[in-house]
């Protein structure tokens, strides 16, 4: 920034929430919240800043959120820390410091909050944002991840927002499932190596599962004959993975199998799966999860196993659009003459104690004034309190949608905005 200019931006790839669109971002986190409650889920709150070494650990070291694009600096004490890229490792981390992973068991978590990534920024795509977290901690019961899906679906269902499901199953880490499976993938990438994009060529050896990942049309290209992890995995992960299948169906949620769903992260066993809205673009995963069972011990804890989701609040919104944002404001006073201001002051207190929006104008301004702002607000009524209404006992109510208006009591004014 030129030295004499004194105006800031937010910095590159993030963004200020401001109202009227912070209504919905709101109203969002606390439906997610209260749907996941309802389903036993309980808020956790872990720091935004983790030791470096719980994602290094955590997410996995050849992961590309890992080696790209954390947030890592050093503190006064020389101590490497990095802000949190996701959610489940921390959350993983403290079950284990602080002994939950003892039980009573699955421990089920639900948190909100916000990520940091250092990613190219684009529609949907930012270096800070906000996700929406549930994990099920202790239990590797087919029933978990039928739940942990199911309460996902829900969630978009009373948002009002049509997903598509997509899910798979990636197998354990085992000669006899997935790693056994990575030898065979390897050897077909090696024989295609020449017809990939060089960024995936340089993943072979590395995370060659990543390459279903790739958006470059040549490697996309090679992978449509790829050969497919759901004919590679073992008995026990294909009957965990068909008894989720069997129980989804039982609930009425639809899903599309997706052999080719690989996630971002080292961490994914078994169940895999993502939600993918219409209208994004290319970024149109609105959340994505899945099972994690050898997660806990690689951060030192003990076998305990895992599985959950993360959804992008930011894309969720984008994909809703901009419908009319909740105004919690019923009404909203119109008040002439100090006397009237004073009395509105306080009948505008009472009712928010009885649970009703009201609003005031605390400028002194004059009548006109007042009433745009009233119409501003959003309200659905103005109440109207000259010296005249004042001098009664009574007040103007008007309708801002069908412009009637009616004189009526104070006294009555509750009743009236609750009936
Ligand atoms: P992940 O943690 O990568 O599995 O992502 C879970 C969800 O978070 C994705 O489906 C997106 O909706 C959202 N998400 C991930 N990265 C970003 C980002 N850089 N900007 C906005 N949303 C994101």
């Amino acid at each position: 920034m030129a030295e004499n200019e004194r105006s800031f931006r937010a910095p590159r790839g993030t963004f200020d929430v401001l109202p009227p669109q912070s209504w919905a971002r709101s109203a969002l986190a606390r439906l997610a919240m209260d749907t996941f409650a309802l389903s036993g889920y309980a808020p956790i709150e872990t720091p935004i800043f983790e030791h470096t070494e719980v994602f290094e650990r955590g997410v996995g070291a050849t992961s590309e959120v890992v080696t790209k694009q954390m947030y890592t600096f050093t503190d006064r004490a020389g101590r490497s820390l990095t802000l949190r890229p996701e959610l489940t490792a921390g959350i993983v981390r403290a079950a284990i410091e602080h002994g939950l992973d003892r039980g009573p068991l699955p421990l089920k978590l639900a948190c909100i909050g916000p990520q940091f990534r250092q990613e190219r920024p684009q529609k949907g795509r930012y270096r800070q944002f906000t996700q929406i977290d549930i994990e099920s901690l202790g239990s590797d019961d087919p029933m978990v991840d039928a739940e942990i899906v199911e309460v996902g679906v829900r969630f978009f269902r009373k948002a009002g927002l049509d997903v598509q499901l997509l899910i798979n199953s990636i197998g354990h880490v085992a000669e006899s499932c997935r790693l056994g499976y990575n030898k065979v993938l390897v050897e077909f990438l090696r024989a295609n190596e020449a017809a990939l994009a060089p960024d995936d060529r340089a993943r072979i050896e590395t995370n060659p599962l990543r390459t279903f990942d790739s958006k470059d049309a040549r490697t996309v290209a090679v992978m449509a004959g790829a050969p497919l992890i759901s004919d590679h995995i073992c008995d026990d992960c294909r009957a965990h993975f068909s008894a989720v299948l069997d129980l989804l169906i039982s609930v009425n949620v639809s899903f599309e199998l997706e052999p080719r769903l690989v996630r971002g992260l080292d961490y994914y066993t078994r169940t895999t799966f993502e939600f993918i809205a219409g209208g994004l673009g290319s970024q149109n995963a609105v959340g994505g999860g899945g099972r994690y069972d050898g997660l806990a011990e690689s951060l030192g804890g003990g076998s305990l196993t895992g599985i959950g989701f993360a959804l992008g609040v930011d894309r969720i919104l984008l994909a809703l659009g901009e419908g009319a944002p909740p105004n919690p404001v019923t009404v909203y006073f119109v008040a002439l003459g100090e006397a009237a201001r004073r009395e509105a002051f306080k009948v505008v207190a009472s009712l928010r104690e009885s649970g009703i929006g009201a609003d005031l104008d605390l400028g002194a301004r004059g009548m006109k004034g007042q009433m745009k702002d009233a119409d501003r607000s959003g309200a659905r009524w103005a109440a109207i309190l000259g010296e005249d209404e004042l001098a009664t006992g009574d007040v103007t109510l008007k309708d801002l949608v069908g412009g009637e208006q009616e004189r009526i009591r104070m006294d009555d004014l509750e009743r009236r905005l609750t009936s």
